[in-house]
């Protein structure tokens, strides 16, 4: 993991631009001209010039050949699944998926005439739910909100040898803790919003891939209109110097927490990839170099009472984002999966106290002070 500090604050080398600037560039174009603009390097529609830049950066980050920013992590998700599937075409997901992803599919792959079924995170269901017109497998490792972890190498081989495209959404990872495009991959997307921006201020999204993808990712990027502005390039750049060293303190903090909750008198369980306990703890430990900093965690309070927990809480905020340096708490049955039934939410592991706890840079025995805090007030 070393070799991402220096990677972090340097990643396309010396900064060679005529003014001699430390800090990148920026172009707030939005017109070019047309006429001998052989030399120009980035060709292109708005700020393509910047979105590809910070695309360089991030692919450098995942081990990639090529990479561009795009508007929102749903803008790089939907422009890569859209750039490879069309009408007739089967694609599957795995069960535990973001929203946004999960909403694209159901409401949108049926007017196109796309297929689509769910996998579970093993090897069996992925291989159950092949089928002769499968052309796409996504999925999300570590899954919200418990955590789950699909084993990306075998994941890869199987979509291979059927000629299957796979995509992961790489957001809860950060490519500090994970490489999907070592494990055979071919697409990483991102939700830049999260680890990658860091500061819960700069929506953005992220894509990566092999360079013979380029042309197709970016007419339907520019068809679908998920464009980033320069300035907003520009903080995501700066966000992702301090990348592996945000992330290592997050990923030390929520191992701290993971193992103090799992010790604390009144949590009924805990969900993270770095406890020996969680049931996906070896494939983690195998493809993982860090286990990141989202945990999710169930108090045993009595109904009514996590609104107490939440109020309680003085570092910790409620809110529903994750990744960046402040702590943020959610209960996933009043969020994220507020739409499911209460059926369906138990079937898929989610109780109505379950938290998720996206850890951030602060000091980690103050956080555990602030969980037990509320906890003792709740319960
Ligand atoms: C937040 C999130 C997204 C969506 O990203 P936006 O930037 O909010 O559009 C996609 N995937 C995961 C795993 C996320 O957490």
């Amino acid at each position: 993991m070393e070799d991402f500090d220096t990677l972090c604050v340097h990643p396309l080398g010396r900064n060679v631009h005529p003014s001699g600037s430390v800090a990148s560039p920026i172009y707030p174009s939005a017109a070019y001209d047309y006429t001998g603009n052989e030399g120009l390097r980035y060709p292109g529609f708005y700020s393509t010039y910047n979105q590809l830049r910070t695309g360089e950066i991030i692919a450098k980050l995942e081990g990639g050949e090529w990479g561009v920013t795009l508007s929102s992590g749903m803008a790089a998700i939907s422009t890569a699944i859209l750039s490879f599937v069309q009408q007739g075409d089967h694609v599957i997901f795995a069960a535990d998926l973001y929203g946004g992803t999960m909403a694209l599919a159901e409401q949108e792959f049926p007017k196109r005439g796309i297929a689509f079924s769910y996998a579970g995170n093993t090897m069996e269901s992925f291989r159950a739910a092949l089928s002769g017109t499968t052309k796409l497998i996504y999925l999300e490792t570590p899954a919200n909100p418990l955590l789950g972890i699909v084993p990306l190498k075998q994941l890869a081989e199987l979509a291979r040898a059927n000629g299957i495209m796979t995509i992961v959404d790489n957001t809860f990872a950060s490519p500090i803790n994970q490489h999907p495009i070592a494990h055979g991959i071919d697409i990483v997307v991102h939700s830049g919003t999260k680890f990658l921006g860091g500061h819960n201020d700069l929506p953005f999204g992220a894509l990566v891939t092999a360079e013979m993808h380029r042309e197709k990712i970016l007419s339907t990027a520019k068809m679908y209109g998920g464009s980033l502005s320069a300035q907003a390039c520009y903080l995501a750049e700066r966000s992702l110097k301090t990348l592996a060293l945000r992330v290592k303190k997050q990923n030390e903090n929520a191992m701290y927490l993971a193992d103090y909750l799992s010790g604390l008198a009144g949590i009924r369980s805990v969900f993270y990839p770095g406890l020996p306990s969680h049931p996906n703890h070896v494939i983690a430990k195998e493809q993982m170099s860090g286990f990141g900093g989202i945990l999710s965690f169930e108090p045993d309070l009595n109904a009514g009472r996590l609104p107490i927990f939440l109020k309680n809480l003085s570092i910790i905020q409620p809110a529903l984002s994750l990744g960046g340096v402040e702590s943020l708490i959610c209960a996933p049955a009043e969020t994220s999966h507020r739409g499911l039934t209460s059926e369906k939410r138990r079937s898929l592991g989610i109780n109505d106290h379950l938290l998720r706890l996206s850890v951030g840079i602060e000091n980690a025995s103050e956080l555990a002070s602030d969980l037990q805090h509320a906890l003792a007030k709740a319960q």
